[in-house]
């Protein structure tokens, strides 16, 4: 999608700090960090939300997860949050689908 941040950042349009990247996925620094590690993970696909998620979506939507661990495990990282914010009134402020992986710090429950 032409005016999508994460779009533009996958084609290098936008910098950004990439810590993975493979045929169908995409992973950088959050911007803003909310813990001290704190990396998003995107499909190449671009898809709104997990709600508009298509029935031909759900392997890339579950590659998210494994591409996660991986990224996790390469860095010896074995406790951390994983967030998908669906919609405004969650907190999704980007409508390209993107999983949060948050570690290097405690976590409250539940999230605020
Ligand atoms: P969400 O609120 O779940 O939609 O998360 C969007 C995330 O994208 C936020 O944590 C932002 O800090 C992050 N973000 C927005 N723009 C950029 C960018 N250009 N590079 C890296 N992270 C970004
Ligand atoms: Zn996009």
């Amino acid at each position: 999608m032409s005016d999508c941040i994460f779009c533009k950042i996958i084609a290098g349009e936008i910098p950004s700090e990439k810590v993975y990247e493979d045929r169908d996925y995409f992973a950088f620094s959050d911007i803003n960090p909310q813990a001290p590690y704190h990396i998003l993970v995107i499909p190449k696909k671009h898809i709104s939300k997990i709600a508009e998620m298509e029935e031909g979506d759900k392997e890339f939507v579950g590659g998210l997860f494994s591409t996660a661990v991986k990224i996790c495990s390469d860095k010896a990282i074995t406790d951390y949050r994983l967030v998908i914010n669906n919609g405004e009134g969650a907190g999704q402020a980007v409508f390209h689908i993107h999983l949060h992986i948050l570690a290097g710090r405690d976590f409250e429950w539940p999230p605020g």
